[in-house]
């Protein structure tokens, strides 16, 4: 029996069209756009049908509420396909696959987000190639994990980065093999993928906590951001330089991130680079964060790191209990030294 795909077509690039205002997503316009491309119905493909979200969205304006609606909609239709397709905007994709894969537990189908650098109704359209095979992978339900396809390659969707704002290359994964190379044929590399997920399929909704993301950089004036890291934000993500470093003796810093800890606040330590890993305490400079009680990301990117603490947040009250997954591997978005990648 052929298989069936569902696409969630949530807006971005793929589907917009020209306006006064530059490109936007229209709705009822991308479903017709379809029916045109021929290729779409051939026998190599799974057969397939479309949800349109309202409203469409570029992706810039995506929100928790938004990622729940994406969630919901694979949950409701789970058992009626055998792989979806995800149409989304380039610009947080990797924000919404790295939510998608923490909030579908248990997942045992393919999901994989895609969409394009070049919208459909343009004559060099990178969409249509990304779409079909996208809807490849997700009818052959090979892979059993959310996914992101974009430019030949496939990749765990917590693990990828958005890298160019115009290459149709726009995507990679800088700490972790690709699931699949699309050449003449798709190679799968079967020993990347998540092991098979034992257990009933659930979908965990996120709620809007207030989490915020700190980039540091030469001269950073920490004083200045004490009024923000109050207990009302839950969860920061601090951006540090190579292994996870922070400028000074972190003097200033100290009292302000021991005191958003002791009110329940969970600092997480990613680095700037993309390639590499979080190593708190390795110097002098990050030794100050550990010392406050904050978390390594390790290798996880900033992406992940923010859509697991929503996720977190989430599901569970107790902070140490956050504090400790945060630096567990739950969905293969992060590689603890000596441990594996992919379990
Ligand atoms: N601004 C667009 C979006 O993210 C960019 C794209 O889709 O490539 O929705």
């Amino acid at each position: 029996m052929k298989s069936k795909v569902l696409i969630v077509y949530t807006g971005g690039t793929i589907g917009m069209t020209p306006t006064p205002n530059g490109y936007a997503p229209k709705s009822g316009y991308f479903k017709t756009a379809l029916d045109a491309i021929t290729d779409l119905h051939s026998a190599q493909l799974p057969l397939w049908d479309m949800i349109e979200m309202d409203p469409l969205l570029d992706s810039s304006n995506m929100t928790v509420e938004e990622w729940n609606k994406i969630g919901q909609t694979i949950a409701d239709h789970y058992d009626d396909y055998d792989g979806f397709v995800v149409l989304h905007g380039t610009d947080t994709m990797a924000y919404t696959a790295s939510a998608l894969s923490f909030m579908l537990e248990n997942l045992a189908k393919p999901v994989v987000l895609t969409g394009s650098q070049i919208p459909l109704c343009e004559l060099r359209s990178d969409g249509r190639e990304n779409l079909i095979t996208s809807l490849m992978i997700a009818g052959e339900h090979r892979v059993r994990e959310v996914c992101l396809y974009f430019g030949n390659r496939l990749f765990r969707g917590n693990r990828a980065t958005k890298d160019s704002s115009d290459g149709l290359s726009a995507f990679h994964s800088p700490n972790y093999q690709h699931l699949a190379s699309v050449g003449i044929d798709v190679k799968y590399n079967e020993s990347a993928f998540l092991p098979i997920q034992e257990g009933a399929f659930h979908l965990q909704l996120l709620k809007p906590i207030p989490i915020g993301v700190l980039k540091v950089f030469p001269g950073i004036q920490f004083d200045l951001f004490e009024n923000i890291m109050t207990e009302k934000l839950r969860g920061i993500v601090i951006e540090g330089f190579g292994a996870g470093n922070i400028p000074g003796d972190g003097d200033a810093l100290l009292p302000i991130i021991e005191k958003a800890f002791r009110n329940g606040t969970i600092l997480t330590v990613c680095s700037q680079c993309l390639k590499g890993s979080v190593s708190l305490g390795a110097y002098e400079t990050s030794s100050v964060l550990k010392k406050a009680g904050a978390v390594s990301g390790y290798d996880m990117t900033t992406e992940a790191a923010v859509a697991k603490l929503y996720y977190l947040f989430s599901r569970e009250d107790d902070a140490s209990v956050i504090k400790e997954k945060m630096e567990m591997n739950l969905r293969g978005e992060l590689t603890i030294r000596g441990g594996s990648a992919a379990s």
